[in-house]
């Protein structure tokens, strides 16, 4: 077919200079580059030309020393003062001794402090959490029962692999299948089963009875919120 094969050579790309494309493994090309730093470096086509490689990481270099020669002692990052700089850590970033208006103490590297990533010991992130499970535990409790606890998977632990039914093995050593639901603590039998078909269906029949309408009752409250 006529379809030209794309030649970069001599194509600029930030900082690179595209020089030839050598040989490939699989079904992407790579070229290789010279960096305006002098450095050589291959990259592969697709990171040339949707601007992801601009250099042969000299760019990054650069910013990290750059973060990691700035002075950050006494300076305030959120709830963290910066106390003074312990050393360096094995990406080469550099690694401050912070104190935390809760009174720990933490070690934080230069970009996480710069970039707004790091605010506090930990314990900022521990508060928010709280706050949010708390109100979502009050939004979707509906008289008292928590509608995302019924709606929640069987658990790992659960050997037949179906909500609210559980294995029994008789004396003779067959298998019979028990189901219940739990509702406002209180757990109800709906019988044992010779099949585990039969267990789920009385467990589906139960869970429209004792679950449903407190999941329809919440999705109504949601759509008179909106
Ligand atoms: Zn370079
Ligand atoms: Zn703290």
């Amino acid at each position: 077919m006529g379809r030209k094969i794309l030649d970069l050579t001599g194509q600029k790309y930030g900082r690179l200079t595209v020089i030839e494309e050598v040989a490939r493994k699989g079904y992407t090309r790579k070229w290789l580059c010279r960096c305006e730093c002098g450095n050589e470096t291959i990259v592969t086509q697709p990171n040339l030309r949707n601007g992801h490689t601009t250099s042969c990481g000299c760019v990054q270099r650069e910013k990290t020393s750059k973060s990691n020669t700035a002075d950050l002692t006494g300076k305030k990052f959120g709830k963290l003062k910066v106390v003074k700089r312990l050393g360096t850590a094995k990406n080469r970033k550099a690694v401050w001794l912070c104190k935390c208006e809760c009174g720990n103490t933490t070690e934080v590297q230069s970009d996480k402090l710069l970039s707004g990533e790091t605010t506090s010991c930990g314990c900022a992130r521990v508060e928010a959490g709280k706050a949010v499970q708390q109100t979502l535990h009050e939004e979707l409790t509906i008289d008292g029962v928590v509608v995302p606890y019924l709606t929640r998977k069987a658990r790992s632990d659960n050997r037949s692999g179906v909500k609210g039914v559980s294995i029994i093995t008789l004396k003779s050593g067959e298998k019979r299948y028990k189901a219940h639901i739990t509702i406002k603590g209180k757990t109800i039998h709906l019988g044992t089963f010779e099949t585990l078909e039969e267990a789920e269906q009385a467990r589906k029949k139960a869970e429209e009875v004792y679950h449903k309408p407190y999941i329809n009752k919440l999705k109504e409250e949601k759509r008179h919120d909106e």
